[in-house]
């Protein structure tokens, strides 16, 4: 998630020149990138979660689920499926597991009034829920990525880059160069069975160190996984 900057610096002092763009997968938007990104000065394009699956056609059929409530960048709410608005009302700090990464933002948006008057609320909501709350995650830097990346020219820059890169790529102008600083495509089945394998060393050295393997990551680790080989989640966790 945060090798971004390492693999920029590699890829730079190859090629000897600071490439116009630098075009990555979900999985590195986060702080440590996106700072890397402006101080060098350099356009990132990384896509958030929705707009990843948005962009292989792998919304959530669910009409209530979080994919289909719509952002405002003016008013800072999202637009419900019943037309709603759902508004900012708290931020928290939570400390990232390694202290020497940056604290995660978490911003809530809600709507109590909206939702309690809501016809669709059970079909909305959990039944021990009262309202709908929405969780972002991401720094003002992060907001302002997701903003580009609604623009149809970055989307087409992005999806050029997305068509021949690895995990993420770095590119010069003409398409011919871009090829031949990538490192080359991986096929999908075996670049699925490292991350897996990645991931069960993970939840190895957590059983040792007798830290719980939380399902949440398992969900993680098998959404980004989707997004990233593009192949439709079809998972029962246990
Ligand atoms: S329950 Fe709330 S968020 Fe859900 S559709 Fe109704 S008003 Fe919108």
């Amino acid at each position: 998630h945060y090798e971004l900057p390492n693999i920029a610096e590699r890829a730079i002092k190859n090629i000897n020149t600071k490439p116009k763009y630098i075009s990555a997968d979900t999985i590195y938007l986060n702080q440590i990138s996106l700072s890397y990104l402006a101080d060098k000065k350099i356009d990132g394009l990384i896509p958030n979660r929705k707009q990843s699956k948005e962009k292989i056609g792998k919304l959530s059929p669910n009409p209530y689920h979080k994919d289909h409530f719509e952002y405002d960048y003016e008013l800072d709410a999202f637009k419900c499926p019943k037309n709603q608005y759902m508004y900012f009302f708290a931020k928290y700090y939570e400390p990232h597991k390694d202290p020497e990464k940056p604290d995660k933002i978490k911003r809530l948006y809600n709507n109590y009034e909206a939702c309690k008057n809501c016809k669709a609320r059970n079909k909305c909501c959990s039944s021990s829920q009262t309202h709908k709350t929405i969780t972002e995650y991401g720094s003002e830097m992060q907001k302002a990525m997701n903003h580009k990346m609604e623009k149809q020219e970055y989307k087409d820059e992005y999806a050029k880059r997305s068509s021949v890169e690895g995990p993420f790529g770095i590119f010069k102008e003409q398409f011919q160069i871009e090829k031949e600083v990538v490192t080359g495509m991986i096929k999908t089945e075996e670049r699925i069975n490292l991350d897996a394998l990645a991931y069960n060393l993970i939840r190895l050295h957590n059983i040792k160190q007798e830290i719980e393997n939380k399902t949440e990551d398992l969900e993680d680790f098998c959404e980004s996984t989707s997004i990233k080989n593009q192949l439709k989640l079809d998972v029962t966790i246990f």
